[in-house]
């Protein structure tokens, strides 16, 4: 006989957990994009040649007339500064009488704005074997009116253009370096210097370009060393990062879909649950009926009735039980676990964040680096404008 109402208990949906990182793009970062040099050599920096002449071995140690010059570099002299040149080398050549050796050498004469402006540049980078050089349009040599001579110190070299119309003009430092002073195309040249020299002129503004070219240029070097080293830290971490949050994923819709199933096998015991009381309310309400009755052929078939009921619904009641109590055990399970993942949730989100950011800022140095870039080359298109403009105006 049914005596009392087994508690059985509903129970309360179980939710679901949840993760960050659903929604995360890929950070890219092109290693293509990073070339570690920028071109500087438009007017070539680095095909600086030392300043070299054939040795010039004569024999004209029998010839009694002056010969005329024989030295390298002579020809492309100012017709003025040859008429000069000829004359100290003759003056030269008489006093060597008897020598091997009766001829100056040019070690350098007239040189273009792009050859000066190598020369200047080659100093500025401090490379090895770079004398001092004026910029560009302000030497003498782009006049062609100056003359770097071989055995500067020797007396009788000295003697020879002293006595001839040419002049040292940077003493101490150059004592090498003459310049045909005096002359019209000197003066006219010198003027240029000045005006060359002065702020804001056009040699100036070339200078300025070229400076701006070649700061930018370290800087775009120092921070491309900067985004290579944290690159290659970065870069390793985020690759596992990302590895771990995959795997997470993985763990999180398992997670999720055994929630899933909880839920709906709650939702079976709840609606088994609910038919049970209906079952045990109308089991109640059948007894009263019975305890009502006289006795009677109804009332035993119904008392037949009500006892094989019974029985099945305390064999329900039990197995009810049985199964809320496995339900139990597996929300604990479950609530344990999403305990977890969202402990490792919060770990990979403070590890995402940071490497997130630093990855931002790798981006933006990247954009920084491409900008620079962009900057050097205008500086240099415009630099490379200038000296054009240079060189029409000192050789027209
Ligand atoms: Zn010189």
């Amino acid at each position: 006989m049914l005596t009392a109402k087994p508690e059985i208990n509903s129970l309360g949906p179980l939710a679901k957990s949840s993760y960050l990182f659903s929604r995360v793009e890929k950070l890219k970062i092109s290693e293509e994009d990073i070339i570690k040099s920028c071109t500087l050599t438009s007017y070539g920096i680095n095909s600086y040649r030392k300043l070299t002449s054939k040795d010039a071995s004569l024999s004209e140690d029998e010839l009694l007339e002056y010969p005329g010059p024989n030295t390298p570099n002579f020809d492309d002299l100012h017709p003025t500064a040859q008429t000069l040149f000829r004359q100290a080398d003759e003056a030269y050549w008489n006093a060597r009488a008897g020598s091997r050796q009766r001829h100056l050498q040019i070690e350098s004469g007239f040189r273009t704005v792009y050859r000066q402006a190598e020369l200047f540049i080659c100093r500025q980078l401090g490379e090895p074997g770079c004398n001092p050089a004026d910029i560009p349009g302000a030497s003498i040599h782009n006049s062609a009116l100056a003359i770097d001579v071989r055995n500067a110190r020797n007396e009788e070299v000295i003697n020879a253009l002293d006595n001839n119309g040419w002049d040292r003009t940077v003493m101490p430092g150059e004592p090498w370096h003459w310049e045909c002073v005096g002359t019209a195309e000197h003066t006219a040249a010198a003027r240029r210097r000045q005006e060359m020299r002065a702020p804001g002129s056009i040699a100036r503004q070339w200078q300025s370009q070229w400076t701006s070219a070649r700061r930018k240029n370290d800087q775009r070097n120092s921070k491309i060393d900067d985004f290579n080293l944290r690159l290659e830290i970065w870069q390793p971490e985020w690759d596992q990062l990302t590895r771990e949050i995959e795997d997470f994923e993985r763990v999180v819709e398992q997670h999720n879909s055994r929630v899933d199933q909880w839920n709906r096998d709650r939702d079976a015991f709840n609606q088994r649950v609910n038919r049970y009381n209906t079952e045990v309310e109308a089991l109640q309400a059948l007894r009263e009926r019975i305890e009502e009755m006289e006795p009677s052929e109804e009332r035993n078939r119904l008392i037949e009735e009500y006892n094989r009921r019974a029985e099945a619904a305390v064999a329900e009641g039990e197995e009810l039980s049985r199964q809320e109590g496995d339900l139990i055990a597996r929300q604990s399970q479950l609530t344990r676990e999403g305990e977890d993942i969202s402990r490792r949730n919060a770990d990979l989100e403070r590890r995402f964040n940071r490497l997130n950011s630093e990855g931002e800022a790798l981006l933006r140095l990247r954009d920084e680096i491409e900008t620079l870039r962009q900057e050097i080359e205008s500086h240099l298109e415009r630099a490379s404008r200038l000296l054009d403009e240079i060189a029409q105006l000192v050789h027209p």
